[in-house]
Formats: structure tokens, sequence, C-alpha cells
């Protein structure tokens, strides 16, 4: 393969390798702040995880390193039309965590208790009467909740794709289809070898998704990330009956009504993720396990048909949180990666401080959490957050 970046169209100051949501709000933030900018996608923008996820806008429930960046991006939600012409289907429908139990409620109760603690307000914990008044079709054995008015989803497809076309009028690049095989530095610049040939920049951020475990492999920085099939279902169309997004204490739940009637159900639901083969498969026997939560909660939608089924590849770290982060050995190369399952809401605000941290070495929210290096030590210094996330989803 050619060493050298055989025509000037392949260079840029910045190659992000990745066009789901992440690689084009970086794209974007970056290109708005003055860089050129080539996306390198080996597929197409929006294919994987940002283009099939469930849309949840959730602050609510997120482990504590990350909820500045949660509340950075919820501000940004709500402004997107301002930010890149497009509301990304944003519906500010409220996130509601329901309590099944009184042990559950107790649960619900340190949680708001230990965000408060840290000076954490966006979370109010809600008795049996509210999460009724809120929701009036839920089973009537609902004990509470946590509730979380600001939040809400938006449709990911659309979202991804309008921070492309965003990027795309500020002068970024995308191109598709054009898988790379390989990193390297050359000089001060990094090196992106592809089918296509090979692609240079003097900064290079890596926001592959599931495929980035790979590339940070290649810049010495191996890192405990693996892929999982996350599945959803939706259903038929259904009258009107649920408008909050809704998550469950004691089991996995993500549910939400959209205007056109349908609902989609997930919730970490985990099918098979075929990272060579590039796609997720469903496994069917699982989902009947969500499908019976449902039912538990909304009894009315007991014969209600399924639609449709599928999975997106997505990217889980040992310690539940992404990696968002300089190199730690090389000057240049810069990663965004490993969200867990619920990087769509972060995607707007982590694409801005991606680029903070890439043109000016100093983002605006911590990202010490987020070090590639900390994986070894994250037991002994920060067991918090793997905790709290565990009981949150
Ligand atoms: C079913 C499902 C439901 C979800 N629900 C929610 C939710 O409700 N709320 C929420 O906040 N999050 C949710 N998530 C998580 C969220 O979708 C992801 O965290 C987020 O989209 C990750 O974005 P990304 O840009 O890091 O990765 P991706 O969207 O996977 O994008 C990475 C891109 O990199 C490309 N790529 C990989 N390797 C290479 C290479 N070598 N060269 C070039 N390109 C490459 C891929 O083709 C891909 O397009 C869900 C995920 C799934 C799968």
């Amino acid at each position: 393969m050619n060493e050298q970046p055989a025509r000037a169209q392949q260079e840029a100051d910045v190659l992000v390798i990745g066009g789901g949501l992440h690689g084009t709000s970086s794209a974007f933030h970056l290109a708005r702040r003055g860089a050129s900018v080539i996306v390198l996608e080996a597929d197409y923008v929006a294919r994987h995880s940002s283009g099939v996820n469930a849309g949840g806008v959730r602050t609510l429930g997120r482990p504590l390193p990350e909820i500045p960046l949660a509340l950075r991006s919820r501000e940004l939600w709500h402004t997107l039309p301002e930010l890149i012409g497009d509301d990304g289907g944003f519906v500010p429908s409220g996130q509601l965590k329901i309590a099944e139990t009184d042990a559950e409620l107790d649960e619900c109760r340190e949680r708001v208790a230990l965000l408060n603690a840290h000076g954490f307000t966006h979370e109010t914990l809600i008795d049996r009467e509210r999460v009724l008044e809120l929701e009036p079709a839920l089973a009537r054995h609902v004990t509470g909740g946590i509730w979380v008015e600001r939040d809400g989803y938006a449709l990911p497809y659309r979202t991804t794709t309008a921070f492309r076309l965003a990027a795309q009028r500020l002068g970024a690049r995308f191109i598709e289809r054009t898988p790379v095989a390989r990193i390297e530095p050359h000089g001060e610049r990094w090196l992106a070898h592809t089918p296509r040939g090979t692609f240079a920049a003097r900064q290079l951020l890596v926001a592959a998704g599931a495929w980035s475990g790979e590339l940070a492999r290649q810049a010495g920085e191996p890192v405990p990330v693996h892929p999982e099939g996350l599945m959803l279902m939706v259903t038929q169309r259904v009258a009107p009956f649920c408008r909050a997004t809704l998550g469950a204490t004691g089991r996995p739940l993500s549910f939400k009504q959209f205007d056109n009637g349908t609902v989609v159900i997930g919730g970490k639901l985990i099918g098979h993720a075929d990272l060579p083969g590039r796609h997720g498969e469903v496994d069917f026997m699982r989902l009947v396990k969500s499908a019976r939560t449902v039912v538990d909660l909304f009894p009315h939608l007991r014969d209600l048909g399924v639609n449709r089924a599928w999975a997106g590849v997505e990217a889980f770290t040992d310690d539940a949180l992404p990696v968002i982060s300089a190199s730690r050995t090389a000057s240049g190369l810069y990663y965004s990666f490993g969200y867990c399952g619920s990087g769509f809401q972060l995607g707007p605000a982590c694409g801005q401080v991606v680029s903070e941290l890439m043109l000016d070495g100093a983002p605006s929210v911590p990202l010490d959490a987020f070090a590639i290096d900390r994986f070894g030590r994250e037991t002994r210094e920060a067991p918090s957050a793997a905790v709290d996330h565990a009981a949150t989803h």
C-alpha cells in the first residue's frame, strides 16, 4: 500500500474514523471551529448503533461521572435547530423510571439522595399518585419512581444525518464505504490506510463504535471493550396511552410510544453481535422476556402485535463508561467510543467536548473518568461509577 497520501483531497487537519453520531457530531463541532475534516466510514453514515437505537434522550440514571456531559448534551438537544438546523425529531416527553415494590422505591430514594449530595437536582423522586397522574394507563401495582421532565426521545437516523449535513455545510467531507484497515503515525501526521488509499492528518479521532478496540490496539493502547448486539422491537399502532419515555427500576425496560402510535420496546436486551460481519442478530427468546415486562405494566397491550425487531452492534467497556480521551502514548491521536448502550443522548455534547480537547487541549467538561489509561486502576480509584451504572439499567 502507498505510504504517502496520493492527493491533496486525502489530507485534512483532522481525520475522523466512524460516521456514527459521535463521529458526525465531532466532525460538526471541529468544522465549526474552522478545522478541515475528513470522516472515513466503513459502511454508510448512521448504519450502526447511531442510526438504529431506541432514541432515548435520557439524563436519568446516568453514572455520576457522565452527568455533567449528559446535562450539557440535554441543553444542546433543546436547542438543536439553532445548532444544526434540525431538531432530530426530539420530543421532550420526560423520562420516568418506575418502581414496582417498596424496596425499589427505596432504591430510587437513595439514588436521588446520592445525586443531591453531589449537587445534581435533575432527577426527582415521585410517589405512586404522581406516577399514575403522569401515566394513567400504568398497572396499579407501581409504587413511585424517578421523573426527569426535560428528558425525552428523538429519531436516531435523522439526528445523525442532521449532524452529518451540518458538518458538510461547514466543509467536512464524508467518505463512505471506506473501512480503515490500519492507522499509524508518520512524522507529525497520522495515516489511515483504506482500500481507497491512504488518508493523512495531523490529528486523528477514533470514533468507530464497537470496532474501535482494534484501532486502539494498533496504536498500542488496548482497551477492555467488547461488542454486544442490542435489540429493539416495534409494535403495531395503538391509540395514544403513554407520553413519557419509561424505564423500570427492577428489570430492564426502555419503552416509548411515538406520535404515530407505534411502541418501541428495548432496555439493554442483548442479542448477538457479529463484529467481523458488521451486523447484529436478534434473539427472539430474549425478546419474549421484555414483552412480558411490558404486558405486566400495560395489561391492555397483551394482544398487540410486534411489527419488527432488530439488533445493533454497540461497544461496552469493562467499567461501563466510555473512552473520551487523548492518547496517553502518542500525540495527535484521540478516542471517543465505548458508550455502553447510552451514547445517543451524549452525542451532541461529546462532539463539542471532543473538539475542545483536540483543538484547545482543554475540554470544558471534565473527562478524567473517561481516560483511555484508566483500566486496571479503576477498581482502586472509582468503584462508584460502575456500581451506580449497574444499579440504574
Ligand atoms: C438497539 C440499541 C438501542 C439503543 N438505545 C439508546 C438510547 O435509547 N439512548 C442512548 O443514549 N443510546 C442508545 N443506544 C446506544 C447508542 O446508539 C450508541 O451509544 C451510540 O450510537 C454510539 O455511537 P458511535 O458513534 O460511538 O458508534 P456507531 O454508531 O457504532 O458508529 C461507529 C461507526 O464507525 C464505523 N466504523 C467502524 N470501524 C471502522 C473502520 N475501521 N473504518 C471506518 N469506519 C469504521 C462503523 O461502520 C459505524 O458507522 C442504543 C444502541 C442500540 C444498538
